[in-house]
Formats: C-alpha cells, structure tokens, sequence
C-alpha cells in the first residue's frame, strides 16, 4: 500500500532512522572513532603542526592507494584544489569553463579566481549532474573548432574546460563525458569533492579528469577540519600541483628563491594527521553509508510523490548525501516538509540555488537549465551520518 507523500509521513518515516535519543539529528556530522585523538596528540607533542610534518606525505599516500590516481597533493580545502586544477589544465583569463548550474558555489568561484566566466550547462535526471549528451548537443550549435582550439562562436571566446561535479556522490556519466571533451579539445577536470569513494564503471572517481578536487571539510565523507586534494593521473602536473601550491619555493637548505607566482595552500600537518586517521575509516563507513540509503530506498519504495536518489547505472556512489525528490505534482510540498522535519530537530535541506541565478553570475552564459530548475525545486536532503547505517549494516 502507498503512503502518500506529506510533512507528517516523512517526519514519521525519518524518526525511524533517527530512534535515538538525541533531540537533534545533523544532515552530515563527522565520526571519530579511529585514531584522531593519537595521531593529532603526536603533531601537539613533537611540534609538526604546520607546514612540515610526515602526515602530509601520508595522508597523500593513503589517498593514491585510495583512489589509485598516481599524484595526490593535499591542500587547505576543496575550493583551493580546484583552483589549482583549472590554472594546471591551463584556464586563462576571459576563458569559457563549462560547469552545471547545480552545484556548490565553489565550482564557479574557483573559476572566477582564474579570471574566467563559469558557462552553465543542464543536469542529468538520473546522476544530478552534468548531462554529457545535452551538453554535446549543446556545443555542436555554439561551439567550433578551429587550431585544436574551442571557441564559443557567439561570445567568441575560448571555452577551454569542462568540471562536472559529481553531486551526492553520484558519478556523472564519464565515458560519455570524456568522449565530449575529446571532440571539442576540452579539457576536464572533476569536481570530485563529495565522490570520494565512489566509482565509474569500477574506477575511483578523480581518475577521469586531467586533474581533479577532492574536499575533506567537516561535512564531507572524511574530513581534515578543512582541507582537499588534487588528484591526477600526469606525474608532471602532479609535481607542478605540489610546487605550485607550496609557495613554489625552489628547494635550497637556506635561500628563498621562488621560481613563479605560487599559492600557500598546503595542508598543514595537524589537519593532515586528523585525515589520515579518518582515511584509515573510510572502508568502515563506506558500508555503513550504502546500508542506511538502502533503508530509505525501500522506505520509499512506499511512497507516492516522492521518490529516493539511487545511484547511477554503472556506478557504485558513496551515498554521501541521501536526497529524495519530490514529483511534479508535489513540490509545493517542499518547504512545509523542510520546516516539519527542521522543527522536530531533523535536519534536511533543499539542494542549492542554481548558480545562474545569483547576482554575480546572473549575466554569464548557460544554456537551457530547464532539467536543473525542475531538481532545484524537488530535491530534500535528509540525515546522511555513516553512524546511523550502523544499525542497518548486518540487516
Ligand atoms: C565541498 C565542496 C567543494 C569544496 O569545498 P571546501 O569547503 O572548499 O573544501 C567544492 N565543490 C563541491 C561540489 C563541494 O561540495
């Protein structure tokens, strides 16, 4: 029997996840179980909290075994690796960069840091993100190719990058996606912040894109406090990443030369220590994550009008954060059900603005954004913390 979607239904639905006896459940909180406390007192009681350190080079280890990329460069958060990753790939001044309208602020910001113009493309209905094959009918009206060289024939600017997010943890469709790029000399670069531990067709996300950016802030699947990485597969952009975002200091035991204009963007040691000890739970949390969004799959398998985000065909998603969406004709039911489960002390949240409509990116180019409107009204983010699988992982 179907249960209908209301505020009521879906506050009754989450209490089951949510039993415990806290008044207040968070969309995303950390976890940590491991060994945060001791390898964050070891930087406390030898000094190496800054910008040398050994849980830098491990942390980066950890995550080139991770993701199997060759060259992780660790760095002060997700919004820094991926400014790093356009000017690596080359993006200049008054260039294009092709990027959803769904996204998190920093997607477009990292590219406005270049002096370059975000152009937003439409999302896909089943990954939430970036739609390759609308986006390939899209450039072949717009875009032409002349020298290897892509041009925007209506603004007549470079369009020199491509950085799909992957959103929730759900991989966009990168074969595609990489077979457009190649048409149209694009370069691409992942917005891999919320993927860690998700797959494409069985390989790690990051791995796609020339380079790409991971963020371990406090609501993400691990996190350093604040921090991110650069992924990347050219051992050559690899060591420029780490140059670059370290001051771009020439090594000498006692001289400060700098050899270009470099970035302090390093990730301290401290943060690296509390990442290496979450780093060493992903395996842990990973299950406990697929397990709780197995729960709310079957749950609304019951409902009608509104439905559960599953992962994508060909991926494996890290469920970082679960979300529902509501059908057409029950979006007008998205902020009572906001406020409802708000009030009761569950945190949920309607997924971001579209970038296109904020005021400092209102004038730039898009194309027809109508998938991304529809999503932007639909979707609920609800209580995502690995703890709250635990109880589900056995079931
Ligand atoms: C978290 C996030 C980032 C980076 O955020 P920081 O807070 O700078 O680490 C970038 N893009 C997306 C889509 C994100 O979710």
């Amino acid at each position: 029997m179907k249960q209908v979607v209301s505020a009521e239904t879906i506050v009754s639905m989450l209490k089951q996840v949510t039993s415990s006896d806290k008044d207040f459940v968070a969309l995303h909180e950390p976890s940590f179980q491991g060994n945060e406390w001791t390898y964050v007192k070891d930087c406390l009681d030898t000094g190496w909290v800054s910008s040398v350190g050994k849980y830098v080079d491990r942390l980066e280890e950890m995550l080139q075994e991770f993701t199997g990329v060759k060259r992780a460069v660790a760095v002060v958060n997700g919004t820094a690796a991926l400014h790093i990753c356009l000017k690596l790939v080359g993006v200049e001044r008054d260039d294009e960069v092709i990027i959803p309208a769904l996204t998190f602020i920093a997607t477009a910001n990292a590219v406005t840091y270049c002096d370059a113009i975000p152009h937003f493309v439409d999302s896909s209905e089943e990954t939430l993100g970036l739609d390759p094959l609308k986006l390939g009918d899209y450039l072949q009206e717009i875009a032409e190719v002349r020298n290897h060289t892509c041009f925007n024939k209506k603004t007549g600017r470079r369009i020199k990058a491509v950085v799909p997010m992957h959103t929730f943890g759900h991989p966009v469709e990168l074969d595609t996606l990489v077979e457009v790029c190649q048409r149209y000399h694009l370069e691409l670069v992942e917005d891999a912040a919320e993927s860690l531990g998700s797959y494409y067709k069985g390989t790690h996300t990051g791995n796609w894109g020339r380079v790409s950016a991971l963020s371990f802030n406090g609501n993400k699947i691990v996190t350093t406090g604040g921090g991110g990485a650069i992924l990347t597969n050219d051992e050559t952009l690899g060591r420029l990443a780490k140059h670059i975002t370290t001051t771009a200091k020439v090594p000498h035991k006692w001289e400060f030369v700098h050899d270009q204009i470099g970035y302090n963007y390093r990730m301290p040691n401290i943060n690296a220590a509390l990442g290496c000890a979450q780093l060493e739970q992903l395996p842990d949390f990973l299950p406990k994550k697929r397990a709780l969004a197995k729960f709310y799959e079957n749950q609304f398998l019951h409902f009608e009008g509104a439905s559960f985000v599953s992962e994508p065909k060909h991926c494996r998603s890290n469920y970082w954060l679960n979300a529902i969406r509501l059908s057409a004709d029950y979006m007008n039911l998205r902020d009572e059900i906001l406020r409802a489960t708000n009030e009761q002390g569950m945190m949920t949240r309607p997924v971001w603005r579209l970038l296109s409509s904020l005021p400092m990116y209102a004038d730039a180019p898009q194309m027809d954004l109508s998938v991304a409107k529809k999503l932007e009204q639909s979707i609920v983010n609800i209580p995502s913390s690995a703890h709250l699988g635990g109880t589900y992982v056995e079931a």
